[in-house]
C-alpha cells in the first residue's frame, strides 16, 4: 500500500460544529461529548442561542461527522449541520461547557416525553435505585416544555431547581458513561419530587370505584374504572358532563378494550403519548364513549401511570381536570380548592408545572395521523414554513384556540389554549402570548386576527398596538393546510366547518375558495339552511331539523316530527321568513341530517350530532340524483327529502348522508378544478376530522385525478386557525415588500 498520499482524515484538524434543531434539552451535548471520546477528540461542546456549538479537534473528525448525522439522541431533531474549518490548537481533552444566555434566535426547547424504555426497566427492577420511583427521567425523557420557566434548557430554570441533587444523583450527571449523564431532570427517591400519597392507595381507591384527581405531566387529569358504570356515571354528573366522550388509559396490552390498528398502535406509542381514536373493543362502561364506535386511548406517560397500570391490570377514565369552561388545573392549591366537589383523592407532587398543556388528541384520517387537538408532546415543536419570512402573529379564532408566532422560516403553534368564554381561560391566553413573543425573541410586524369584530381574540389584537390584517375565517383554514405543505402556487381549497364569520357577514361554513397564497375568495358555498335562533340552533339540532324540512317543501311535517320541542311552531314559522339569518355551514347540515334521522335532536357539547351519524356508518353509499349544482352552488335538498323515506333507519340514512355529500362535494369540486386547471385541493375547517367523509372525499378526488391536502401538522378545526392567519400574514407583508422593490 502506498504511503506518500495519507487520507485525509490521520491529519489533526480543527473543525466548528453547528447543530441546529430540536437539540437542546435532549442530551446533544452529552451525545457529542460520547462522539468525541470514541474518535479521541478534543475540544468542547456547549448549547448556545441557535442550538449547539462543538469545536473538535483530532485526526477522526470525518468520522465524528459522519456518526453524528447517523446516530442521535432519540428525542433530537437535526435541521441543520454546518462545519468551518478552524486552525489547530493542539488542545487536550474534550469538556461539556456551560450554556451561553439565551437571545434572539434561542431554541425555545422541546416538548416533554414519555417515560423510555431504559428508565421503565429501571421503574421495575429491584435492585435499580430508582426502582418504583415515580419520577425516573434521563437524557432521553421525561417533562420539558411543562417544567421549563425559560431558556435555555438548564436544571436552575425548571421546576427541577427545587431540587438540589443528592451526591448518587450528581455522579451520575457527571458521569459521561451514564445515561443521565447531564439529564437536568435526574431525581431519586432520596433527593426528587415526591407524591402526596402511595401508589397502592391511590390503585385501590380506584379498584373500588372512586374518582381520583392525579396530577400529570401538563396538568391535573380525574381517573376513574372505565369498567365500572357506577365510577364512570359519578364521574360525569359531578363534573357536569352528561355525554361528552371519555378517554381511557391502558397499560400493556389493549385487549379487550380497544382493537388499535397497527399504525394507530404506532402513534400510541410514539414519545408524544397522544390520546388516539381507535375501534371500541368489549369491557367498558357504556357512559365512557356513549353513542361512538370509537374511544380515545393512550397509553402510560409518566412513571406514576405505569405503576398504577401494573397496580390495576384494567382500563383507566383519564380525563382533564378543569372546571367546565376554565382551563386545565395545574396548581396544587387550584386542585384542593376546586377538585374538592368531584375528587375523592387528590394526589399531587412538588414539582411544580410551569406551563400547562392538555393532552393531544389524534387520529388516523386518510392512512395517516390527523390533530384534534395539539399539546403535550408536540408544544413547543415548530412547523417549518419552507422559507424565511418576517415575524407576525395569529391570533387564532375563538374557539379551540391556539395563537401563532413565526420566527424566520418556523411556525409556533401554542399548545390548545381552550374556548376563550371565561376570564380565567383568556388570562391563560394573554400569558401564553406573552411568553411565546418573550421565549422567540422576536418583534412582530403584523398580527393577523379573524373577520369577527366581536371576537376576543379580535379585540385583543386591536389592544397590541401593531398593524393588524382581518383574516377570513375558512380563509386561514385553507392556508394553515396550505402553509404547512408549502404550496404556494394558485390553489382550490374547500372549507367545512361548524361556523365562521363570512366577508359578507353572513354565517359560512362550506365554501369552495380559491386562493394564490396571500388571497383567498369564495367561488362556490353550499346552498343556504335558515338558522332559527342562531346560536341555539349549533346546540339544539332540531331546529335545524325544522329548517331543513322547510328549505324542501315539508314544513307541514315539522310539529309531527319535532313534537317534543315546543317551540316547533313558533320556530317553523320563523323559518319560513326570508329575513331570518341563513348559513352555508357544513356542520348544520350534519345537525340536519342528524334530527330529520332522529340520531340527536339535542346536543350537550359541540359536534355531539355529527359524531354520533357518522358513529353507525357502515359503508358511505351515495344517492343518485342526491344533490345538484347550480352556478357553482351545491345544494343537498333533494339527499335531505330521501332521509325521511319511512322505514329507512338512522344506520342507513346516515351513510347515505355521508356517501351522498362525499359525491356531491367530489363533484363540485371537480368540475371547478377541471375548469379552472388545476389539480392541488386544500381541505379544511373541522368536518374534516370526520374519517368517513375525510376518507371518501380524498380517495374520490384522487380517483378523478386531483391531488387533495390534508392538515397533519396543526388541527382541522379552530386550532389551526392560527396558523394559516401567520401564513396570510406573512404573504401579505412579503407581497408588499416584493411591490416595494
Ligand atoms: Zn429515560
Ligand atoms: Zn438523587
Amino acid at each position: 500500500m502506498p504511503l506518500d498520499v495519507a487520507p485525509r482524515s490521520t491529519r489533526p484538524e480543527r473543525l466548528r460544529v453547528r447543530v441546529q434543531g430540536a437539540v437542546q434539552g435532549v442530551g446533544f451535548r452529552p451525545f457529542v461529548y460520547g462522539l468525541a471520546e470514541r474518535y479521541q477528540l478534543s475540544g468542547f461542546v456547549l448549547n448556545d442561542q441557535n442550538g449547539v456549538l462543538a469545536e473538535i479537534e483530532g485526526a477522526l473528525s470525518e468520522m465524528f461527522l459522519s456518526a453524528l448525522q447517523r446516530e442521535r439522541p432519540v428525542l433530537a431533531r437535526i435541521d441543520e449541520i454546518t462545519v468551518t474549518s478552524l486552525p489547530v490548537l493542539g488542545q487536550q481533552g474534550f469538556a461539556i461547557r456551560d450554556s451561553l444566555s439565551a437571545g434572539p434566535g434561542a431554541s425555545v426547547g422541546v416538548p416533554d416525553a414519555a417515560t423510555c424504555e431504559s428508565c421503565l426497566k429501571d421503574l421495575f427492577d429491584p435492585s435499580s435505585r430508582f426502582y418504583l420511583y415515580p419520577f425516573v427521567t434521563c437524557t432521553d425523557c421525561g417533562p420539558r416544555f411543562t417544567i421549563t420557566r425559560h431558556t435555555p434548557y438548564d436544571r436552575a430554570n425548571t421546576s427541577m431547581a427545587a431540587f438540589k441533587r443528592c451526591e448518587r444523583c450528581a455522579a451520575d450527571y457527571g458521569d459521561p458513561s451514564s445515561r443521565r449523564f447531564h439529564a437536568e431532570t435526574i431525581a431519586c427517591a432520596a433527593c426528587g419530587p415526591r407524591l402526596s400519597h402511595p401508589v397502592d392507595e391511590i390503585a385501590a381507591a380506584l379498584l373500588e370505584g372512586r374518582i381520583v384527581a392525579l396530577k400529570g405531566i401538563g396538568g391535573f387529569h380525574l381517573l376513574c374504572d372505565a369498567t365500572t358504570e357506577d365510577a364512570v356515571r359519578i364521574l360525569r354528573q359531578r363534573k357536569h358532563r352528561p355525554a361528552r366522550p371519555f378517554a381511557i388509559m391502558v397499560g400493556s396490552g389493549f385487549w379487550p378494550f380497544a382493537r388499535p390498528t397497527e399504525a394507530e398502535r404506532t402513534l400510541l406509542q410514539s414519545s408524544a403519548r397522544p390520546i388516539v381514536l381507535v375501534r371500541k373493543g368489549s369491557g367498558l362502561a357504556g357512559s365512557v364513549a356513549p353513542g361512538l364506535s370509537r374511544v380515545g386511548v393512550m397509553l402510560p406517560s409518566a412513571p406514576v401511570h405505569h405503576l398504577l397500570c401494573r397496580a390495576n391490570s384494567c382500563a383507566l377514565v383519564v380525563t382533564s381536570a378543569n372546571i367546565a369552561g376554565e382551563p386545565l388545573i395545574i396548581d396544587n392549591d387550584a386542585a384542593m380548592n376546586q377538585l374538592g366537589a368531584i375528587a375523592d383523592l387528590i394526589v399531587t407532587h412538588d414539582r411544580s408545572i410551569l406551563r400547562r398543556a392538555d393532552d393531544s388528541v389524534m387520529t388516523m384520517i386518510d392512512r395517516a395521523p390527523a390533530f384534534i387537538r395539539r399539546g403535550r408532546g408536540f408544544t413547543p415543536e415548530p412547523i417549518d414554513l419552507g422559507e424565511d419570512g418576517p415575524s407576525v402573529i395569529g391570533m387564532g379564532a375563538h374557539l379551540k384556540t391556539t395563537i401563532c408566532v413565526t420566527r424566520g422560516r418556523e411556525a409556533y403553534v401554542s399548545q390548545h389554549l381552550g374556548d376563550l368564554n371565561t376570564a380565567e381561560t383568556i388570562r391563560f391566553y394573554n400569558y401564553t402570548l406573552h411568553r411565546m413573543l418573550a421565549d422567540l425573541g422576536v418583534e412582530p410586524q403584523l398580527v393577523a386576527c379573524d373577520l369577527h369584530p366581536d371576537y376576543r381574540t379580535t379585540r385583543i389584537a386591536e389592544s397590541l398596538g401593531l398593524p393588524l390584517l382581518r383574516v377570513q375565517h375558512h380563509a386561514a383554514h385553507l392556508a394553515a393546510v396550505a402553509a404547512e405543505h408549502h404550496l404556494g402556487q394558485e390553489l382550490i381549497g374547500v372549507a367545512l366547518d361548524g361556523y365562521g364569520y363570512g366577508s359578507d357577514g353572513a354565517a359560512w361554513g362550506g365554501e369552495l375558495m380559491v386562493g394564490d397564497g396571500g388571497n383567498w375568495h369564495r367561488v362556490g358555498h353550499l346552498r343556504p339552511l335558515a338558522v332559527p335562533g342562531v346560536e341555539r340552533a349549533a346546540r339544539e339540532p332540531w331546529r335545524m331539523g325544522v329548517a331543513a324540512l322547510i328549505a324542501i317543501g315539508r314544513g307541514g311535517e315539522t310539529a309531527e316530527r319535532f313534537s317534543c320541542h315546543p317551540l316547533t311552531a313558533p320556530l317553523a314559522k320563523m323559518s319560513s321568513n326570508a329575513a331570518v339569518p341563513a348559513t352555508t355551514s357544513m356542520g348544520r347540515l350534519f345537525d340536519a341530517a342528524a334530527a330529520l334521522l332522529g340520531v340527536c335532536e339535542d346536543q350537550s357539547y359541540e359536534g355531539q350530532a355529527a359524531m354520533e351519524l357518522e358513529a353507525l356508518v357502515d359503508c358511505p353509499e351515495a344517492l343518485p340524483g342526491g344533490f345538484s349544482i347550480e352556478q357553482d352552488m351545491l345544494d343537498f335538498r333533494p339527499l335531505l327529502g330521501d332521509l325521511l323515506q319511512p322505514g329507512l333507519g338512522a344506520q342507513k340514512g346516515a351513510s347515505l348522508f355521508h356517501g351522498t355529500l362525499i359525491a356531491g362535494l367530489t363533484d363540485w369540486i371537480g368540475r371547478y378544478a377541471e375548469q379552472r386547471g388545476k389539480t392541488d385541493i386544500v381541505l379544511g375547517g373541522g368536518c374534516f376530522m370526520n374519517r368517513i367523509l375525510a376518507d371518501g372525499l380524498t380517495q374520490a378526488l384522487r380517483q378523478r385525478g386531483l391531488n387533495p391536502w390534508l392538515p397533519r401538522l396543526v388541527p382541522a378545526n379552530d386550532g389551526g386557525i392560527s396558523l394559516g392567519q401567520a401564513a396570510l400574514a406573512r404573504a401579505h407583508l412579503m407581497a408588499r415588500r416584493q411591490e416595494r422593490t
